[in-house]
């Protein structure tokens, strides 16, 4: 089968492997539709030498699929049937997992990050973390699942009743899915952040007003405390970057829910946190698969509106020079369509 591998930070090949055979517990699934996120480009790039540890490596996490063959003892799929996969898994068991809080599963050996991988034709995935993609979604709008699970368990902490106002930092990937899912929940999203093209794609998804910057990092917190003069009682941070993390704490009110879906270095001291009685929430991907494949089948998220286009697997590279390139900041979505 073909597989995209790196061979280098920002080498990527197509190769020839064997198809892998599903042990206990596993499902092969053919792939369908794969569109990397960030933390595909850190992987790409291999930023800060944090990323791989040793090439070549497979890259992914973000897809849709169609099962292929069932493990020894696998139940309740069957071959043909279209699939979702989460990217960290879980043991089902634990307390944690019982509650269904199975992003957060506690045995040692699951509860890690498990690097999935799926620019390739097939992929060895968790049963634990397959779900079925209902008729309703396409293949494309299930390799764009990550940012809504992101965001249904980021609003979830958020905790906000229906019609609030929500801040959102950052318009990339993470950034579209929560403001198309705040939308969907009765949530008024306000973008801030974002040049060219990706602020139209933030407001085809859904927001009610988007802040756009003009320049990389460029502080607009004044800008939006003009519009907005008490603050955000809730803040969703998804640029996983210094300059979100700035923002975010300071356009907080008094009292407000911030939520970190990624890096960044905390600006503010434990004595900010205190006087203003902020509540600093991680969000580490999301249990409900499930909700955010419901949410698209019923036509509440469309993220279409920000692909920004479609490569064969064969020009993954090319994908990747698009996201990555000078013109990145005009680019949404790109679809990689694995199977032909
Ligand atoms: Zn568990």
């Amino acid at each position: 089968m073909r597989a995209a591998r790196l061979h280098g930070p920002a080498d990527l090949r197509i190769d020839k492997v064997p198809v892998p055979v599903p042990g206990p517990g596993e499902v092969l699934v053919r792939v369908l539709a794969y569109s990397p996120y960030g933390t595909c480009l850190g992987v790409y790039h291999n930023r800060g030498g944090r990323y791989v540890a040793n090439y070549p490596i497979g890259i992914g996490a973000d897809f849709s699929a169609e099962i292929a063959a069932l493990g020894p003892d696998v139940s309740g799929f069957t071959v043909g049937q279209r699939v979702t996969a989460q990217s960290l898994d879980n043991c089902g068991t634990c307390a944690n997992c019982m509650v269904g809080r199975t992003n957060l599963c506690l045995s040692p050996d699951l509860g890690r990050y498990v690097r999935q991988v799926c620019a390739q034709d097939f992929t060895l995935v968790s049963a634990r973390k397959l779900c079925a993609m209902p008729e309703g979604v396409s293949d494309e709008a299930g390799a764009m699942l990550t940012g809504v699970v992101d965001a249904l368990n980021a609003f979830d902490k958020l905790g906000l009743p229906e019609g609030s106002t929500v801040a959102i930092l950052g318009v990339g990937a993470m950034g579209q899915g929560a403001i198309a899912t705040a939308r969907a929940i009765g949530l008024v999203p306000v973008a801030i952040g974002g040049r060219g093209a990706k602020v139209a794609m933030a407001v085809a998804v859904g927001a009610e007003r988007v802040f756009g910057i003009s320049a990389h990092g460029e502080d607009i917190s004044a800008s939006v405390l003009e519009t907005f003069p008490n603050g955000f009682a809730g803040v969703v941070e998804t640029s996983a970057s210094d300059w979100g993390m700035a923002q975010a704490f300071k356009i907080a009110a008094p009292g407000a829910v911030v939520a970190l879906t990624g890096g960044g270095a905390l600006p503010v001291t434990n004595w900010d946190i205190v006087n203003r009685e902020l509540r600093v929430v991680g969000v580490r991907g999301g249990p409900d698969q499930a909700g955010a494949l419901r949410l698209i089948a019923e036509g509440r998220i469309d993220l279409s509106p920000t692909i920004s286009a479609r490569f064969p697997l064969e020009q993954i590279g090319e994908a990747f020079a698009l996201l990555t390139g000078e013109g990145a900041k005009d680019v949404g979505r790109v679809i990689i369509r694995v199977a032909a």
